[in-house]
């Protein structure tokens, strides 16, 4: 049998355990799993110009057993790519999501009318928003908080990969907490992936999921705590007129617009849907007054 076809019966068969494990995108896994640890570039694998080596597919066959157990792709790989980039991911951090770079595509569409704005991102975890909005608006200066040193860690990494160092300034910082008196009414913008997973949905969760960080994920009851607290702290940090761009949870935006329109603290609130036509990003805008 020719090089290239035994590769590719190779590849088919890793597709297929991977999908009799309910793996959604199994051909891309597989694929990606191959070229990572079978040290093999795609078209050589392809071409048939190269076939694997005996210990490359026993790396493969293992990273494979990990995956069919539940292990995230992205942990495997120590990586993920997030709105056209490549960011390190560890356990301290949540692997970020697809639908996340809809929050980053609202946050650069209200930044159009600022110039060298300021923005603020809360909870920022791998650093995924703050990496992606400075680089894709080069006169933004970014703070990043996070409560967690072991997430800091891998932000500083994703941070130093894109040479960002000068402009995003990192904070280890439970919400707003360390932030100075200086920095009040002070953010353009302020974003936030919180955790808005409900605590009562935990022991539903998949394996997957589990092995991200709870911290990154555990909203407590319904998913609204974290949410509700940076909804209630952020009017007195954002600037007059500034924006407040947070991803929340399935079914939870109803709840929301109503404990928004109650207090008047902001001019309205929008919700952009995501591909799944769930109301994942909510957008609010503060009162020019003073609060
Ligand atoms: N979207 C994630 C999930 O459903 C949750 C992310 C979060 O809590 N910020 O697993």
């Amino acid at each position: 049998m020719g090089k290239s076809r035994s590769n590719v019966l190779f590849l088919k068969s890793l597709e297929k355990r991977l999908a009799r494990r309910h793996v959604p995108q199994a051909l891309a896994e597989a694929e990606g799993l191959l070229v990572h640890f079978g040290d093999v570039d795609r078209l050589s694998f392809f071409t048939g110009d190269r076939a694997l080596t005996k210990r490359a597919r026993k790396k493969v066959e293992g990273a494979l057993r990990a995956r069919s157990k539940g292990v995230p792709f992205a942990h495997l790989l120590g990586e993920t790519e997030f709105y056209g980039r490549h960011f390190q991911v560890t356990k301290d951090v949540l692997i970020p999501r697809p639908e996340t770079e809809l929050l980053v595509e609202e946050a650069l569409k209200v930044l159009e009318s600022v110039a060298s704005p300021k923005v603020l991102d809360v909870g920022t975890g791998s650093g995924c928003i703050a990496v992606s909005l400075a680089m894709e608006r080069p006169d933004c200066k970014v703070t990043a908080l996070d409560s967690s040193a072991k997430a800091l860690r891998a932000t500083r990494h994703n941070i130093r990969s894109y040479h960002l160092g000068r402009r995003i300034r990192l904070l280890k910082s439970d919400l707003f907490g360390r932030l100075s008196g200086k920095e009040r009414h002070f953010w353009d913008v302020i974003v936030s992936n919180p955790p808005y997973v409900p605590a009562e949905d935990f022991p539903t969760l998949s394996k997957e999921v589990l092995s991200e960080p709870r911290l990154a994920l555990d909203g407590g009851p319904k998913g609204l705590s974290v949410i509700r607290r940076i909804l209630s702290e952020a009017p007195l940090f954002l600037k007059p007129g500034g924006w407040l761009l947070m991803e929340i949870g399935k079914g939870q935006s109803n709840v929301l617009r109503e404990e928004i329109e109650e207090r008047e603290v902001f001019l309205g609130v929008r919700f952009v849907k995501d591909y799944a036509g769930i109301e994942r990003v909510l957008a609010v805008r503060r009162q020019e007054k003073s609060l």
